[in-house]
């Protein structure tokens, strides 16, 4: 056996022949940068999300998506908006790159996402916009939240990073904001390679954010190359290089084709977890809620040391000692040395998010792991956190 080409990769993609066909027909088409895949690519997503084809608009990451989104919803600068400490870095730096004020709310310990309650505490008298992350792919409390937004005239910008397959009583997470942003990074549950995905209510707005995602180039810029000739254009404010190629669109296209067999896969390997581990001193993913589809993006297992003897890190280590990969999703947003020192922000003062994050281990949850692959993470868990 060899160790090294065994090592079980955490967050591998799945992928298939369609879209490795449909890459290379694409380069064999000669058109790489955004044209028809795109086009196609937006159309399906929309479907997907039961939005019409003028409400989506493909960007090349779901950072690109966020900062676009809160500078189409013209938010004046410095104004604050609320997100939760308990995610990626992108999400708090999207909120800087617009040159908006990041306020932190705590999360609910069992469900990890933002707590309603701590989103009404921080509301002051210059907050604009919430910044739900449907975490793990767990659906946010949307009647809550849509509730305050209403009620102090908020603009919400869903994370639905995690989040492509999750639905909230019945409706898709996304469609409940102004605006909702998509990630198809290598390691998220519809892969391009890199890319993102808005979603908006409003057509406008959307409009909008084509327009800042391609230089402030006027919106019939997108289609200047195309076969019926060339078209002039205007640049009609300081835009930026967020456009989706068709290369990637070429692999999303093929990936959302199969994201419900893939969720319906990912769910099969999260209770063969939940079994598995139901006798270890850990505490494992809280249960969906009723009446929502949860994404099943990430299997989070907490680890509290004075209950399981052994510490979080010691345990990212051991997994990788026996040979299976594993992930931190997240370190609470102030425990980074850029947020301390700009915001004066210290993890103590979101304690949940805190916690969480300094106990929280991921495990390998992908379409694309086989029965055997999830045997081995079974064992390895097993083998590395010693049973009460
Ligand atoms: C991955 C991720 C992002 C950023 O997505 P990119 O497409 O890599 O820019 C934003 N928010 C959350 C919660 C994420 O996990």
């Amino acid at each position: 056996m060899e160790p090294s080409s065994q090592f079980l990769v955490f967050g591998a993609p799945q992928i298939e022949e369609a879209e490795i066909d449909e890459v290379i027909a694409c380069l064999r088409s000669g058109w790489l940068g955004t044209g028809p895949r795109v086009a196609r690519f937006e159309a399906d997503f929309a479907e997907h999300c039961g939005v019409g084809p003028a409400q989506v608009a493909a960007v090349n990451s779901c950072t690109a998506a966020l900062h676009v989104s809160m500078l189409a919803a013209d938010i004046e600068p410095g104004a604050e908006v609320i997100t939760t400490p308990l995610t990626f870095c992108a999400t708090v730096n999207a909120i800087l790159h617009a040159g908006l004020q990041p306020v932190l709310a705590d999360v609910d310990p069992q469900t990890q996402n933002i707590d309603p309650a701590a989103i009404e505490a921080a509301i002051t008298p210059r907050t604009r916009a919430i910044l739900p992350v449907h975490f793990a792919g767990r659906p946010c409390d949307m009647d809550a939240i849509m509730a305050i937004a209403r009620k102090h005239d908020l603009v919400v910008i869903e994370d639905c990073a995690h989040a492509v397959e999750a639905t909230y009583h019945g409706q898709p997470v996304g469609t409940f904001g102004e605006f909702g942003c998509f990630s198809f990074y290598v390691t998220k549950n519809v892969v391009a390679g890199e890319g993102g995905m808005i979603v908006g209510r409003n057509e406008e707005q959307i409009a909008r954010t084509r327009i800042l995602a391609l230089h402030g180039m006027s919106k019939d810029a997108w289609h200047r190359f195309s076969d019926s000739g060339y078209r002039h254009y205007q640049v009609m404010e300081c835009g930026f290089k967020y456009n989706m190629m068709d290369i990637q669109a070429a692999l999303g296209l093929h990936q959302l084709a199969r994201v419900d067999r893939n969720w319906q896969r990912r769910a099969a390997i999260w209770h063969c977890y939940d079994e598995a581990f139901a006798g270890l001193p850990i505490t494992l993913p809280a249960m969906p809620e009723a009446n929502t589809r949860h994404g099943r993006h990430l299997y989070t297992v907490m680890v509290d040391s004075s209950r399981c003897g052994i510490s979080r890190d010691f345990v990212l280590e051991a997994m990788t000692t026996v040979g299976v990969g594993t992930g931190v999703h997240y370190m609470s947003i102030p425990e980074h040395s850029y947020y301390q020192q700009r915001f004066g922000w210290t993890p103590e003062r979101w304690p949940r998010a805190m916690k969480l994050g300094r106990e929280t281990v991921s495990l390998p949850l992908s379409a694309g792991m086989s029965d055997k692959d999830v045997e081995r993470v079974i064992d390895a868990v097993r083998e590395v956190i010693p049973s009460e």
